[in-house]
């Protein structure tokens, strides 16, 4: 059981602003300070997403909001206020979790005491923290890597000098000339002399490294390292988190769902009128060999415990009216009819749903987009070219990737 008494550093990050904190049993939400861009453009999501919601032929992975991390609120001055006080999103917090509003009112009015400067304690000089599912709740070692999309990294609220550093740093980067750029990896290993195989002598002075000890060692790649990475030599660096797999058939397998996630994300984005700049894909691996276990001994579980898109945040046990017209437990995905994408994932979706009815463990690993501060809707205006690119030129690595296994 995690700590229920309040607010705690966040222990896993890979990359952003310091100041992160996660709250609740299995520290399951986690709070960030935002700005009133990034909230707009939950606000929105969730909106579309509750306006889609009918429509049953969805494809799984189509909405956007699938792949963020559910939306709960914000925290402000004056407490906690809801997304969207109609929404069927948070069902939970406006009946059983009643409780886990007032702790999170109770939690953040401590916090706000003093009211400083943003720092590590979470004081955030009066700016709204928005309130997230945590993504790396569940996991017992998440591996990370925050993947910043995009050669474009500034947006019109950019002023002059921020324009021509961001530019600088596209130009001498994988920002630049792949449209995507590892900011950050924190990649848990059994022994912290452990140097994964992708990092041989040519790689080993392009970074930083720092050893953490909290649960076992984490080893950390900071933002030089991706900054540091070229078009030859990136995909070895995207590769550090599958390292420690318990197995190749298991790297194999793992390696496989991230694909058919970012081809996934790929559709997606092709249908999303946004401009999501300096956006990022997060990349979490369970490091834990002990959670491992069971697909060591029977890899056939894999898929199951596996899942594309993670679907466990909300306990649908004690379902009430939204999802069961037909006595079944599964949302309606329909049938998968995209012809972009391979007959693979739609078997997949079909394990997705299989898994569901196995209930709601956290997954072994997953994918999400995540920091939309400068995300907007450009409703008419066609999908995102600026981030279409790097997801394109991820799924072609991780396609050598496979090959090369
Ligand atoms: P910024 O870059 O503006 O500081 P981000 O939204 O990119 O903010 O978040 C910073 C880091 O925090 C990410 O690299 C990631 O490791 C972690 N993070 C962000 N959102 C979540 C979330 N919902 N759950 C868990 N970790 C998160
Ligand atoms: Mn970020």
């Amino acid at each position: 059981m995690g700590s229920t008494s309040g607010f705690e550093p966040a222990r896993h990050q890979a990359a952003g602003h310091d100041g992160c904190l996660v709250f609740g049993e299995d520290e399951m939400i986690f709070a960030k300070v935002t700005n009133q861009q990034e909230v707009e453009f939950y606000n929105e999501t969730q909106k579309r997403s509750m306006e889609e919601a009918g429509a049953a032929d969805a494809a799984l992975g189509s909405r956007l909001s699938e792949w963020m991390p559910v939306y709960l609120g914000t925290l402000e001055q004056n407490g906690f206020k809801e997304h969207d006080a109609n929404s069927m999103v948070m069902p939970a917090l406006k009946e059983d979790q009643a409780a886990l509003r007032r702790q999170l009112e109770e939690g953040f009015s401590r916090l706000s005491v003093g009211n400083g400067s943003s720092d590590a304690q979470g004081h955030s000089g009066g700016r709204p923290y928005i309130v997230l599912q945590n993504l790396c709740s569940g996991f017992s070692r998440p591996s990370i890597m925050d993947v910043k999309l995009g050669s474009l990294l500034h947006d019109e609220s950019a002023d002059a000098s921020k324009v021509q550093r961001l530019k600088m740093v596209s130009a001498s980067t994988t920002s630049g000339s792949l449209g995507f750029r590892i900011c950050g990896i924190k990649h848990h290993v059994e022994d912290a002399d452990h140097t994964p195989q992708v990092i041989s002598d040519d790689l080993k002075d392009t970074y930083t490294i720092t050893s953490a000890t909290s649960k076992g060692s984490a080893v950390v790649y900071d933002k030089n390292f991706g900054k540091g990475l070229t078009k030859q030599n990136v995909s070895r660096g995207l590769m550090v988190i599958f390292d420690t797999l318990p197995s190749k058939s298991i790297r194999r397998k793992v390696l496989n769902n991230f694909l058919m996630r970012l081809q996934l994300i790929y559709n997606c984005l092709l249908d999303a009128e946004v401009r999501i700049i300096s956006g990022s894909l997060l990349f979490i691996v369970e490091g834990d060999h002990e959670r491992w276990r069971p697909v060591l001994e029977n890899e056939d579980l894999y898929e199951s415990m596996d899942p594309l898109i993670r679907e466990d945040f909300f306990d649908d046990d004690d379902d009430d009216d939204k999802d069961d017209e037909d006595g079944d437990d599964t949302k309606n995905f329909g049938t998968f009819s995209s012809s972009k994408i391979d007959d693979k994932i739609a078997e997949s979706t079909d394990e997705v749903s299989d898994s569901r009815k196995l209930g709601n463990q956290p997954p072994l690993s997953s994918l999400n987009l995540i920091d939309f501060a400068h995300s907007k809707y450009v409703v008419g205006e066609g999908y995102d070219e600026n981030i279409i690119e790097g997801v394109e030129n991820l799924i072609a690595i991780f396609e050598e990737a496979l090959q090369d296994l």
